[in-house]
């Protein structure tokens, strides 16, 4: 089927509208018109091919909601008129022991990503949300609960489920000392989320100027990283620490932050890190960590949680073709803080 998108041609030009097909639905695939699409900082890197192996053109786009329009001969799951919601991912070999265990972001030969992947029947390469319409199989599509906003819960597809996946993962609850550090798409929902579980969630941020932001997203305290003094108070207070931060930077200031068993949780795809001081590692037996996206399973449950708690991003609604000027102030940091595209603008842009 013929449809319509944005994407890039090259890392040096602006993303732009483009025509493409997407394959005929498989009989266990469904068709959905895309309604909204968050704007994650991975599309950004993508189009500049910041990585290195993009592959134009591109289309990007993995936190979408939309509506089923069309479904397979065997679909079981989702009828015509659902609301439905696609991830970072849109296949795995589901045969593999983490598959079976319902993790499928770490396949053993590798989930299929929403873009940038290779279908795994055709090779074909996956373009991802910035567009109408998406086909994919029905295991990886997930289910808007009731009650839920569609247009502010498309982030929750992959700043939602990468910081709610290792709350999970380290057991966060009632009464659980957390700190996130870096407020931006990621970190706000880390907050959001830890709270929502009952946690106790400080803010780690360089000055006070976030204090106010911290408080409105339901953060009980905030920490300035650079207040020698008050780092020194905060040491062995904390059962986690969700590093958000999705520059390169030193890890050894927040170690000593950790309680006994205490674990730092890298969640941004950064590259190497300063040489972490094993001091404190090894006499604290604190650890580091990293997390990517959870799966299909427990992003149905982070969806559900949310719609329960009533917890949404904070969002700011953009048409599909102000993209550009978006990805300009992302890098900026100048967003609170997510960009959603409205995608009924995509037909006039
Ligand atoms: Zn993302
Ligand atoms: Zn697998």
């Amino acid at each position: 089927m013929k449809t319509i998108g944005f994407a890039c041609t090259s890392a040096d030009v602006p993303l732009e509208p483009f025509t493409f097909e997407r394959r005929a639905p498989r009989e266990n695939d469904i068709v959905m018109e895309i309604l909204f699409c968050g704007v994650c900082h991975s599309d950004l890197h993508w189009s500049k091919n910041d990585w290195g192996w993009t592959v134009f053109p591109a289309v990007p786009g993995h936190e979408i909601v939309g509506r089923v329009i069309e479904i397979g001969s065997k679909v079981t799951r989702y009828k015509i008129g659902d609301h439905v919601a696609v991830g970072c991912m849109v296949d795995s070999c589901q045969s593999c022991d983490q598959c079976r265990k319902g993790e499928e972001q770490l396949c053993r030969e590798g989930n299929t990503g929403t873009y940038g992947g290779f279908d795994r029947f055709t090779g074909d390469y996956t373009l991802g949300g910035y567009s109408k319409h998406l086909v994919v199989r029905e295991e990886f599509a997930l289910r808007m609960p009731d009650g839920l906003d569609l247009a502010k819960a498309a982030p929750l597809l992959c700043a939602g489920i990468t910081t709610y996946s290792p709350l999970r993962t380290w057991n966060v609850g009632p009464g659980s000392r957390v700190g996130v550090i870096g407020l931006g798409g990621l970190g706000h929902m880390a907050v959001k989320l830890a709270v929502g579980m009952g946690a106790h969630v400080t803010v780690l941020s360089r000055t006070a100027d976030k204090a106010e932001d911290a408080r409105a997203l339901g953060a009980n305290a905030l920490l300035v990283s650079s207040d020698e003094e008050a780092m020194k108070k905060a040491a062995s207070s904390f059962d986690l620490i969700i590093d958000t931060v999705p520059v390169k930077h030193d890890l050894n200031p927040y170690m000593p932050l950790l309680d006994v068993d205490g674990t730092l949780v890298i969640v941004g795809q950064i590259g190497p890190v300063a040489e972490p001081s094993t001091v404190p590692l090894v006499l604290g037996r604190r650890r580091i960590a990293g997390s990517p996206i959870g799966g299909i399973r427990q992003t149905q449950e982070m969806l559900d949680f949310c719609a329960a708690k009533n917890i949404l991003p904070d969002v700011e609604m953009i048409r599909m073709d102000e993209i550009n000027h978006a990805f300009e102030r992302m890098e900026k940091a100048d967003v609170r803080y997510r960009f959603v595209i409205d995608m009924a603008s995509l037909a006039a842009a």
